[in-house]
């Protein structure tokens, strides 16, 4: 398996503004997405990123959701979304073959990408769709995180408790939704997923059709994971980190989100978190066994 990073961000960030690879160098001077740009597309400076953009556009909104969400798409629109999504098949397919790896993981967290996906004649798509208590979300959208990327000159985005309550609520929705359009997705908690990540990742790299060995999960112990230097393109910055990385439930929120947003929070979300088995009562919030 081979982890991309956030390829949503590709274009901008890596061919346009040179950022960062989780090796460390600069885009273009590493050798693996040297070679996967020249694999797809002959170099990077063949893709055309006024033209992703432009598509994206069109296509890949959350407010187009709905309309890609459909049982047939209309030919104007169909021509531009299998545009677009031909661009990602190309790093994915080049990716694997550079790599050798039989499934290649693209960690963009935008759900109108996936849905726009779908259209793809040229991938088996199948969606892992890690949801999180929505408290804990909106706790961690309001911390200041620099971007290392871009050598301190960039934050990541921040969003208000509100605000981060109704993308949690449009988000979670809309994969749902391509769960019911028949394409494979399978819901993971974040807290679930901690509580024993050698069975989760066993049960997800199963369903990503590659089952794995004890052996091949040694780089986890109790309670970290060894990690070695990958290539994601883009996301958080955690993908820099190299060697032990603990492994912990993070619930700072419980105590640190002001109890008047954890309410507004908890209100606006409070049907999807129940039926993810979230408790309503932060108070409550087990302790998984
Ligand atoms: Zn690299």
């Amino acid at each position: 398996m081979c982890s991309l990073g956030e390829i949503v961000h590709l274009w901008q960030r890596d061919i346009r503004d040179d950022e960062r690879c989780g090796c460390g160098a600069r885009f273009s001077a590493c050798t693996f997405w040297k070679r996967v740009g020249e694999h797809a597309f002959g170099h990077w400076g063949n893709v055309d990123v006024e033209r992703v953009h432009a598509l994206r556009d069109v296509v890949e909104r959350t407010r187009h959701i709905p309309r890609l969400a459909g049982a047939q798409l209309p030919p104007a629109q169909r021509a531009d979304v299998r545009e677009y999504a031909s661009f990602y098949a190309r790093v994915y397919a080049a990716a694997a073959a550079v790599s050798g790896a039989q499934v290649v993981v693209d960690s963009s967290k935008h759900s109108a990408l996936a849905h726009v996906l779908r259209w793809a004649d040229d991938v088996d798509l199948r969606v892992v769709h890690v949801v999180r208590d929505a408290r804990g979300v909106a706790y961690s959208w309001t911390k200041t995180v620099s971007r290392p990327e871009t050598d301190g000159s960039d934050e990541m985005t921040r969003y208000s408790p509100g605000r981060s309550a109704l993308l949690w609520n449009a988000h979670n929705a809309a994969f749902g939704l391509l769960a019911r359009r028949g394409v494979p997705v399978r819901r993971i908690r974040y807290e679930q997923f901690l509580t024993d990540p050698r069975a989760a990742l066993r049960e997800l790299a199963e369903y990503a059709g590659v089952p794995v060995a004890d052996a091949d999960l040694g780089f986890l112990g109790d309670g970290y994971a060894d990690l070695r230097v990958g290539h994601s393109a883009a996301g958080n910055p955690m993908r820099f980190s190299v060697g032990r990385l603990p492994l912990r439930r993070d619930d700072a929120w419980v105590r640190a989100l002001p109890s008047a947003q954890r309410r507004l929070v908890g209100a606006v979300c409070a049907p999807m978190l129940r039926a993810y088995g979230y408790p309503l009562n932060p108070a409550a919030v087990p302790q998984e066994a």
